[in-house]
């Protein structure tokens, strides 16, 4: 009888990427895929170690699947289950913890997806790997935009990131893997590409047949736009990593949407030390000018923590000034949270629950404000709109700059980019559009 199979994330991206690549093997060999929620056989959970209380959220998801279906076999994966193994397993219910290494081999792991009474617990040390399991995937509710991942792992040591741990170092896609996947992706119909890893703009691969050449973010992105495709998006990147050579390609290719998304952390000088950053707010403050000046429209997204040990009022009221004056488009504010093995963990100063809350809600609001400046900036600007799915009679769809779009529905424009004229904004959500015939 065909078994079924339900899948769900927690976190980034990447993991979204991953998930969905696991979702293509199991439709391969057969698998009925069901929705997360629907009664399954098997259920697999693609785990996040940013993710606050990732233990609890995990034995909430497993109880409520089990709770539909007792009989399921549970797998966990992801960088949760990597980096804290059996505390998954004691989790009653998990039949499989399968870590970094092993995410791709779930099949030689499963034993038939048979349940048992007891978890078994798969994890090599992260130090040991060094293969790149590749994913092409699409995204998980619509066949617009592709994510390809070139590159895991990280060789950096921000102070407060596990990411390393769980991942290991920085490795990437052969460049000829790159370009194949970015076909394939074509060929299916997809009109985005976007880009992802966990520090893409470290792609660095390397090819020695006699002589030796070296691949580095700029040279996957030259051989794409080669492609016949319509957009391609980075994910984000390290503020240190977008070159000059980029943003002229961003500028001069048409396919590179004038959007990015690059971490910043803190605006703060001596915080942004202590997180070991590899940027200081001048050179940060720097490349957005640069990037305003060089590239017209663009959208620009900045990841900022609140509440690292040791950011005290002052150093935050920095990080606010300096973000209010920043030309961006919108912010993505996270609480810092305690990560076992990390070095911020060990540093003094603590900032209390309740501050990390009210700096993080004080964050979001200039989020908001910034959006809703952007949205308006592009009232009456025509852009081309990548179109999704239609739902409850209205399309969304987005621009290269990453401007979300409302207009009325027409199953005619789903997966397809349409000029458009930006008429109105509602501030928070969307802009409104007509469509230009
Ligand atoms: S760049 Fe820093 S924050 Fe990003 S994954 Fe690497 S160590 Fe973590």
């Amino acid at each position: 009888m065909q078994k079924s199979v339900s899948l769900h994330t927690l976190g980034c991206k990447l993991n979204y990427s991953e998930t969905s690549t696991l979702s293509g093997e199991f439709n391969k060999k057969g698998f009925k895929i069901a929705d997360y929620g629907e009664k399954s056989d098997i259920f697999v959970l693609n785990t996040c170690t940013v993710t606050d209380n990732a233990d609890k959220e995990c034995r909430q998801i497993i109880r409520s699947v089990l709770h539909k279906n007792p009989d399921t076999y549970v797998i966990i994966t992801g960088c949760y289950a990597q980096l804290r193994p059996n505390e998954i397993a004691s989790i009653l219910g998990v039949d499989l913890v399968l870590g970094t290494n092993e995410k791709f081999k779930l099949f030689e792991y499963a034993d038939n997806f048979e349940k048992k009474s007891f978890s078994c617990v798969f994890t090599s040390p992260i130090n040991e790997v060094t293969d790149f399991d590749y994913a092409y995937s699409s995204d998980v509710d619509s066949r617009t935009r592709a994510f390809l991942k070139i590159q895991d792992g990280c060789d950096y040591n921000c102070s407060f990131c596990t990411i390393p741990l769980a991942r290991g170092g920085s490795r990437s896609l052969a460049i000829n893997k790159v370009i194949e996947n970015a076909q394939k992706i074509i060929d299916n119909g997809y009109r985005e590409i976007v880009l992802t890893g966990v520090n893409t703009g470290d792609y660095n691969y390397t090819i020695n047949n006699g002589t030796v050449k070296k691949y580095k973010l700029i040279d996957v992105l030259y051989e794409l736009d080669e492609l016949d495709v319509k957009r391609i998006r980075i994910s984000s990147i390290e503020p240190n990593l977008l070159t000059d050579e980029i943003i002229q390609l961003t500028k001069s290719s048409g396919k590179f949407c004038n959007h990015f998304h690059i971490p910043l952390q803190s605006g703060d000088m001596s915080v942004l030390k202590m997180m070991r950053r590899r940027y200081n707010t001048t050179q940060y403050s720097e490349l957005i000018q640069k990037l305003i000046e060089e590239i017209p429209g663009i959208g620009i997204g900045v990841d900022v923590i609140v509440g690292f040990p040791g950011e005290t009022d002052e150093n935050f009221e920095n990080t606010w000034k300096f973000l209010d004056e920043l030309k961006v488009s919108y912010l993505h504010v996270f609480s810092y949270s305690e990560r076992k093995d990390t070095f911020a963990v060990t540093l003094p100063g603590n900032v209390d629950i309740t501050k990390r809350k009210k700096r993080s809600k004080i964050l979001r609001e200039l989020s908001l404000k910034k959006k809703a400046a952007f949205y308006s900036k592009n009232i009456g600007n025509t852009e081309n709109v990548l179109f999704e799915t239609v739902k409850n009679g209205s399309i969304f769809g987005f621009t290269g700059n990453y401007i979300k779009v409302k207009t009325e529905a027409n199953k005619d424009y789903e997966n397809k980019i349409i000029k458009v004229i930006l008429t109105g904004n509602d501030s928070y959500n969307y802009c409104s559009g007509n469509i230009i015939n």
